[in-house]
């Protein structure tokens, strides 16, 4: 079986664009026009939308994912000598805003079926001197927020909510980020709501954490140019928060197509010798990444490269054996799930827009490289 040779790319971000140029354009048409560049309307209504959308009654706009969770944290009293509990199969920010408060990040195994932190191990990782626990929503499926929740609970931890890649995802029918105590979100530009150019925002119902975070992220100062705290230069764009707007009302419809389009794959890769992705019950999960798993990922990846398709590995090194975090003292084995996944995933291209014609195309190519091995159950 020869098929047509064609390029088919992880994702395009163009073709969302060429979607909605014309509104996209008059977006920021009226901030330039506007004279507010920094704060003002566009920031507010979007934190306005945002938390309606989310269902909480804050939303905080910063300059990216990353800070979501650094103010979050910092703004929670978290610092040196402190420990917060996350994922070691994650992007590195997760990790990464911990150690940058001086605080301490400890690393609990996955569930090998979701890739989310097992919490059935969290217990036995909390401390005296652990704070918090950050979930991670792992390509776009919620954590398990009744356990977390309920283990937070009985140890007086806070829960922040890395939903950097899961927005429009819900647990239980409610939307990810309105479950602990924040929910921190990433608009860059291939998340699933990505602006053009950096973003974040923080969702809450505390009140005094959200002021806070207004606080930290101008300098630490309120009213300006009176500082109570060391703060933050992190704003979000009044441009990105416009467009961001704009691209807000089309979430759930492409969340929708994700989901289509991952219930596809699965359907036709379910007789291949592949761990498909599993969402489980009384959640929605958004696909951010559409991950499948194989002992042979390395030669299916440039199988699909030979044949024009794009692939990624999200993400090769379990943060727990990062060289930055060899001080930790976590050896090969010691979270085996986590390293299992960073040795056997990669995601296959999904994103809103793909076509029928592409998606039939690299599902023909995966199903001819494991009926080339004689592989199938
Ligand atoms: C993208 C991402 C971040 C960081 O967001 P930025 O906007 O890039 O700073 C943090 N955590 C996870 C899980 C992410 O996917």
């Amino acid at each position: 079986m020869t098929k047509t040779m064609r390029k088919v790319s992880l994702l395009d971000l163009t073709a969302q664009y060429q979607d909605i140029k014309p509104e996209i354009k008059q977006a920021v048409d009226n901030v330039l026009e506007s004279g507010n560049y920094i704060m003002g309307p566009f920031v507010k209504n979007f934190e306005q939308a945002m938390a309606e959308y989310c269902g909480t009654k804050y939303a905080i706009g910063v300059a990216n994912g990353t800070d979501a969770l650094l103010l979050t944290l910092d703004a929670l009293g978290i610092g040196p000598g402190d420990e917060v509990i996350t994922s070691p199969f994650t992007f590195f920010a997760s990790a990464e805003v911990i150690s940058r408060l001086g605080a301490t990040p400890v690393f609990v195994d996955i569930d090998p079926d979701t890739y989310n932190i097992d919490p059935a191990k969290l217990t036995a990782a909390i401390t005296p001197r652990t704070k918090a626990i950050m979930p991670v929503h792992i390509f776009g499926q919620p954590a398990d927020m009744d356990e977390i929740l309920a283990i937070a609970n009985e140890y007086n931890l806070f829960v922040v909510e890395d939903a950097c890649q899961a927005i429009g995802s819900t647990y239980n029918g409610k939307n990810i980020g309105s479950l602990g105590t924040a929910g921190c979100f990433s608009f860059f530009p291939t998340k699933n709501l990505g602006g053009y150019g950096d973003g974040g925002i923080v969702v809450t119902n505390n009140e005094e954490l959200a002021r806070k975070i207004q606080i930290l992220r101008v300098h630490g100062s309120n009213p300006k140019y009176y500082h109570s705290m060391i703060g933050y230069n992190s704003r979000l764009d009044a441009l990105q928060a416009a467009m961001l707007q704009v691209k807000l009302k089309y979430i759930d419809q492409w969340n929708r197509q994700r989901r289509e389009k991952a219930m596809m794959y699965n359907n036709a890769l379910k007789d291949l010798p592949l761990k498909l992705p599993y969402v489980k019950p009384n959640r929605e999960a958004v696909f951010h990444l559409y991950i499948i798993q194989t002992k042979y990922r390395d030669e299916l990846i440039g199988h699909l490269q030979q044949h024009g398709i794009a692939t990624g590995v999200y993400y090769p090194v379990p943060l727990h054996r990062q060289e930055v975090y060899k001080d930790l003292g976590y050896v090969a084995g010691s979270l085996v799930e986590s390293e299992k996944a960073a040795a056997g995933t990669l995601a296959l291209p999904l994103y809103p827009e793909m076509t029928i014609d592409d998606q039939e195309y690299v599902i023909s190519i995966v199903r001819e490289f494991f009926e080339a091995k004689g592989e199938r159950v």
